[in-house]
Parts: structure tokens; C-alpha cells; sequence
């Protein structure tokens, strides 16, 4: 449908949340924050493995946030 993407899913510990594209490229150093408000250490967005996505539960906070967007 679309090619702009307008959030993306990242594994963090505690679940799998969902952030501004624009977050992957913030600097490694500084924080990144989840559409539900949670600070998030830059390089962990790109630090994820298949096993965090399959061990995470999807943030429900963010799901809604992102759904009630539309
Ligand atoms: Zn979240």
C-alpha cells in the first residue's frame, strides 16, 4: 500500500515496542523513546536478535497507540 514507513517494531526487554522510523538514527548513545513513553538506549534498536523477537510479547500500549493513529 504504502512505502513510508511510519513506526517500526523493536525487541527490548520487557517486549516489543514500537518507535518513530526517525529512531534508528538517533545517535548509539543517546535514548530513543517508544511511542508508550519508554527510553530506550539508541544501539539496542539494532542490537536485536530473531530470538528476542520470538521471546517478547508485543507492547500492548504501543499497539493501541499505533492503532488508534489511523
Ligand atoms: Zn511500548
Amino acid at each position: 500500500m504504502t512505502d513510508h514507513l511510519t513506526h517500526i517494531w523493536r525487541p527490548i526487554p520487557g517486549g516489543r515496542h514500537a518507535f518513530p522510523p526517525s529512531a534508528i538514527r538517533i545517535n548509539h548513545d543517546d535514548q530513543a523513546e517508544s511511542y508508550c513513553g519508554m527510553q530506550v538506549a539508541a544501539a539496542r534498536l539494532h542490537d536485536c536478535t530473531e530470538l528476542d523477537w520470538i521471546l517478547e510479547p508485543t507492547c500492548t500500549i504501543c499497539w493501541k497507540i499505533l492503532k488508534s493513529d489511523r
